[in-house]
């Protein structure tokens, strides 16, 4: 469902290739704390690794199951350079024509911790974050109140407010 093609280019020590993954140009891959992808944890911080945390959705065609799901989805797609997931569980009233993701200063991100998730109604939802980064060595905070919305099954970020 979601065209994934990542361009990985900053994490070279380990990398991790998908098993399914049709051409190398497409490879989703990146530096992992473990040994080997089963080991490695995801970049979300949940503490489950990566296939069995937002492998599933970035690789697997899964679906987030709430909002939530999708925030760490997105953080993990952000920590990937993962342009076309963004895209694609970005609501379509609110979607930017691209992110550009690889352009310009690239950041290095170091954390997500979710502070709430709350719905508040079948199809709204909105998730508290904190996600820390660096950029040229210098650290900042991005600390964000995202709004979702379930459109045909599927969870969508529409919009946030930096706090
Ligand atoms: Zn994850």
């Amino acid at each position: 469902m979601y065209p994934i093609k990542c361009r990985i280019d900053e994490y070279q020590e380990q990398w991790y290739y998908p098993t399914n993954h049709p051409k190398p140009r497409q490879i989703l891959s990146f530096r992992m704390p473990g040994k080997n992808k089963t080991q490695a944890q995801c970049p979300c911080g949940t503490g489950s690794t990566y296939p069995e945390c937002c492998g599933r959705y970035l690789e697997q065609e899964e679906v987030p199951e709430h909002a939530e799901a999708l925030m760490r989805s997105r953080y993990t797609a952000y920590t990937l350079n993962c342009e076309d997931y963004l895209l694609a569980t970005w609501h379509s009233d609110t979607r930017p024509a691209a992110l550009n993701l690889t352009d310009g200063p690239q950041h290095k991100w170091l954390g997500l911790i979710i502070k709430k998730h709350e719905q508040s109604a079948p199809d709204q939802a909105v998730v508290e974050f904190v996600a820390r980064y660096k950029i040229g060595g210098k650290a900042h905070r991005l600390h964000e109140i995202s709004r979702f919305v379930l459109e045909e099954e599927r969870w969508f970020y529409v919009d946030g407010d930096i706090i």
